[in-house]
């Protein structure tokens, strides 16, 4: 298969009705492929030439790739960087003016050229990079220079989600796309594609032989919400409880030499946190992976600091004196792998072990704080004294748990602050629609169409409009700006929706929203059927809370969590 055949398949499955056609057509491009190949179009698709944790970017901007697009064409910079910029999209441009052409392109060559143009850095390298990239946009047809200027851009989105890739894989090589645990099982350990594609191709035994790395983040495991003591304790028995640090949960591997840390959405983040990484050298000899809360405090008093002020770390350059005005401390609460030994596998109670022995006290580290409860009055007692302490709440795990990564389940479960009249958490709602404003809305948008994820079906369903949270310049400029990128002409084939906004988008953003309550709806498709025939769930009285900048669409508030808070809406407890 050549590169431009591997194109039309893209623009193939953008169009796919369903994502049972999206997996199909992409098996059959797998199949279609030299084996070699496959790995590299699996990273292409996701607009990449690595994984994303190894933070090889591109770094062209969308002019510099119009200038390399003037140089392919022969015309003159300024004229071309000036329609690029009206026209909005350099790949639609790009297809309209270049001749056509076909050079035979492989993915192998494309991907070769590619990585090339993001390996190469410093002196020079912007104008090496215009140099390169023009040759290949010169070798290229219309449709293929369309897809590389989109890949180098960061503008490139299939919307086939990692779980849709995964099962394409299985359904290529396995003959079965319900073979996806097993490559599903891989990816979460190894957080890397290409590499699962590469394995896949190998056979099931290959699969079934990989393990954990330093260096490679392991996908995090995440908790399920339960809303009051009682059902926690009639989920989980006698348990521990930790408490709940707001911060900025990472994911730090030590090979006894470099550091690496991970963010949620397994970004490389080693440079936002240097503080910590010097106390972790200071105290530890070993290799380990642990993950922690690194949360910011008073650098007078010592208090914990809200989640807020841990974002000023998420700047590209961090200076001492942003490291001294937000000094961090790292609440240890998971050890993933310690000298040579992967812990994922064993109960809750011996990583514990291993991670209390593993502990050194250190100014800027601690343990999170637990506790073994064995009734719902102690585990409410020991609630109220995480609030004073300035947590969230607590995180309750189940004694025989194991470390399930990429998962949510009810090994851990959380048990956040209800405020009185409102749901007892907020939802991550992905934005995968939106009405247009009228009157004093005019010409931005009035409310957004947002779902939840549904990981079984690897879709978006519906759960609400919301409109209001929102400020004026939100919604008539910050929206906007955020979202026009993603706008699309109809419904993206991993949405369902009863409801036809005025404009769809593929689902990128998440943001936080409140409510008071869940109830049945019609128009909703979250959980359609699930609670009542003919009726899903939806909220009422929804509000903008902030922009989830730190979610992937997958993090999402998932149907079965909608589902779980709608039966537990009117037990709250008494907090
Ligand atoms: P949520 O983000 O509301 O889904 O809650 C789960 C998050 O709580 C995790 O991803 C961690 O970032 C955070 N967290 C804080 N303290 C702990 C703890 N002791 N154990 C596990 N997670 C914790």
């Amino acid at each position: 298969m050549t590169f431009r055949r591997f194109v039309a398949t893209l623009s193939e499955v953008e169009r796919a009705s369903s994502r049972l056609v999206m997996v199909r057509m992409l098996a059959d491009a797998f199949r279609e492929l030299p084996p070699a190949e496959v790995p590299l179009a699996v990273l292409l698709l996701q607009g990449r030439v690595a994984p994303e944790f190894e933070g090889v970017e591109f770094g062209v901007a969308e002019k510099e790739a119009a200038k390399a697009l003037a140089l392919a064409l022969g015309r003159d910079e300024a004229e071309v960087v000036r329609a690029v910029k009206e026209k909005g999209d350099i790949g639609a441009y790009a297809r309209e003016v270049l001749p056509e052409h076909d050079g035979g392109l492989t993915v192998q060559q494309v991907y070769d050229e590619l990585r090339a143009i993001a390996e190469d850095s410093g002196r020079g390298s912007q104008q090496r990079k215009r140099e390169r990239l023009a040759r290949l946009i010169a070798a290229s047809s219309p449709e293929e220079a369309a897809v590389i200027l989109r890949i180098v851009t960061g503008r490139l989105r299939l919307g086939a989600g990692d779980a849709t890739v995964l099962e394409a894989l299985a359904l290529a090589f396995l003959g079965d796309r319900n073979k996806k645990p097993l490559l599903e099982r891989a990816y979460n350990l190894t957080s890397d594609l290409a590499y699962v594609a590469r394995l896949t191709l190998k056979g099931e035994d290959a699969l079934r032989a990989v393990k954990l790395e330093v260096g490679k983040p392991v996908r995090m495991m995440l908790a399920e919400r339960l809303p009051d003591p009682e059902r926690i304790m009639d989920k989980l028995g006698p348990h521990f409880a930790e408490h709940k640090y707001d911060g900025e949960r990472i994911q730090v591997h030590f090979d006894g030499r470099r550091f690496w840390v991970y963010s949620r959405r397994l970004e490389n983040i080693t440079h936002q946190y240097p503080d910590l990484l010097e106390a972790l050298r200071e105290v530890q000899q070993d290799s380990f992976i642990i993950e922690a809360e690194a949360v910011v405090v008073d650098p007078v008093t010592g208090e914990m600091r809200p989640f807020q002020n841990v974002l000023n770390r998420k700047v590209k350059h961090l200076t001492r004196e942003l490291v001294e005005k937000y000094p961090v401390k790292g609440f240890v609460f998971e050890i993933l792998y310690h000298a040579g030994e992967a812990l994922i596998d064993r109960p809750y109670t011996e990583r514990r072990q291993v991670l209390e022995r593993w502990f050194r006290p250190h100014e800027r580290l601690a343990l999170a704080a637990k506790r073994y409860v064995e009734k719902a009055s102690e585990l409410r007692q020991f609630f109220d004294e995480s609030i004073e302490a300035g947590c969230e709440g607590l995180v309750c795990k189940k004694p025989d748990g194991e470390y399930e990564a990429g998962k949510r389940g009810f090994k851990w479960v959380k048990y956040k602050r209800g405020i009185a009249g409102k749901l007892s958490d907020t939802l991550d709602l992905v934005v995968v629609g939106a009405w247009l404003g009228r009157g004093r809305r005019a010409g931005g948008y009035g409310s957004l169409l947002a779902a939840v994820y549904n990981p079984d079906e690897d879709r978006f369903e519906t759960l609400t409009k919301v409109g209001s949270g929102f400020s004026d310049e939100d919604l008539n400029e910050v929206l906007p700006r955020r979202l026009e990128p993603y706008r699309r002409r109809e419904r993206h084939p991993r949405a369902w929706s009863l409801l036809e906004p005025d404009v769809w988008f593929e689902p990128v953003q998440v943001i936080e929203v409140e409510a008071q309550e869940i109830t049945l709806s019609p128009n909703h498709t979250c959980a359609f059927g699930v609670v009542q025939e003919g009726r899903g769930l939806a909220l009422r009285f929804p509000r903008f809370v902030r922009y989830r900048d730190d979610k992937s669409p997958e993090e999402a508030t998932t149907t079965s969590e909608v589902v779980e808070m709608y039966r537990n809406q009117w037990a709250q407890g008494s907090t």
